[in-house]
């Protein structure tokens, strides 16, 4: 709820109250006493450029969360806006709610750098263009699986500089809600393929470490715990400031 702070952060062409998508775009300081009551009445049909959210670590209870369905609003819209910036700005080519720290059935996919990455595509049962669908953003996902299967290098955002192969079923079929509410139907393989199964197992609490053979986890188990410590560490970190 708008509280009547303000964030004057000079990196902004215009300043924030505490509520992002409210621009204010006509600012007056706030008289220095008595302090504003809530924020003023606000336009809010002003474009409002996406953040780049924090991406939370290995360790978090977050990632360990069954994700909750979701019912679009414009809101969505915009929180999308922001996965997408989140995803390319740490390099990734998917990024799942819970990552950002919120336990919805939301994610976001982009493997439009590498049109190779895959053998076939089909919408709703059409070949299509994978420049068609990228970015890929999608709520409340169901995945059946081909027989075969293939493997593949895989890391992820919240798990950072570790990597392992991982095997899984090479062909999916994903029925997906899109951010403008029609569910459609898409079958495919290669590193799409791989990158919805990666998304999706993150909205289930399933992280890629789990799908390791037991000798390819011990290996990365001095890491996990690592990284476990790291975020107790952090907690304590930010129960010592309140
Ligand atoms: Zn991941």
């Amino acid at each position: 709820m708008p509280c009547g702070k303000w964030n004057l952060d000079r990196t902004q062409s215009e300043p924030w109250c505490c509520v992002r998508r409210h621009v204010v775009t006509s600012y007056s300081p706030p008289p220095a006493s008595p302090a504003p009551q809530g924020c003023p009445p606000i336009p809010c049909d002003v474009p409002i450029p996406p953040l780049i959210r924090e991406i939370v670590f290995f360790g978090d209870p977050v990632l360990r969360t069954k994700c909750a369905p979701v019912e679009l609003t414009d809101e969505h819209k915009a929180l999308a806006d922001d996965m997408i910036e989140t995803m390319h700005a740490a390099q990734g080519i998917g990024l799942a709610a819970p990552q950002i720290g919120l336990p919805i059935q939301m994610a976001v996919v982009d493997v439009a750098h590498d049109p190779e990455c895959l053998t076939f595509l089909k919408v709703d049962g059409e070949d299509t263009p994978l420049a068609d669908i990228m970015p890929l953003i999608f709520v409340n996902p169901e995945l059946e699986f081909g027989d075969e299967k293939d493997v593949m290098n895989e890391g992820c955002l919240s798990i950072p500089d570790l990597r392992a192969d991982v095997t899984r079923p090479e062909q999916v079929t994903a029925k997906l809600t899109l951010l403008d509410g029609r569910r459609v139907t898409i079958e495919t393989d290669g590193l799409l393929g791989r990158a919805i199964q990666h998304e999706v197992d993150h909205l289930n609490g399933v992280l890629f470490i789990d799908r390791l053979k037991p000798t390819a986890k011990a290996r990365l188990r001095t890491s996990l715990k690592r990284m476990q410590q790291e975020y107790k560490e952090r907690q304590r970190r930010k129960q010592w400031k309140k």
